[in-house]
C-alpha cells in the first residue's frame, strides 16, 4: 500500500478597493488575495497548513505583504 502526499496552493480574491500603488504610483483597483498550500493525500486537499495574505494591484500586478489583520483592516 502507498499514499500518495502532496501540497496544493490556491490563491482566492477576498475583495478590492481602490489605491494609489506604491511601485507604479498609478491610482488603480487593488485586489485583496488569500494564498493558502493544503496537505494533500491522492489530490484530495485534507488540511490547510499555511496561509498568507497579499494585496496585488490591478495595473502593474505587484504585491505587497499583508497580515490577518491588515487584510481585516482593508476588507472592514
Ligand atoms: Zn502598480
Amino acid at each position: 500500500m502507498f499514499l500518495l502526499f502532496g501540497f496544493k496552493t490556491a490563491i482566492r480574491i477576498l475583495g478590492s478597493r481602490p489605491g494609489t500603488c506604491q511601485y507604479c504610483h498609478q491610482y488603480a483597483q487593488h485586489r485583496v488575495e488569500e494564498r493558502a498550500t493544503k496537505l494533500t493525500v491522492f489530490f484530495i486537499p485534507l488540511l490547510t497548513v499555511r496561509r498568507s495574505y497579499s494585496l496585488r494591484c490591478g495595473n502593474c500586478g505587484q504585491a505587497t505583504a499583508l497580515t490577518r489583520e491588515q487584510q481585516n483592516a482593508i476588507l472592514a
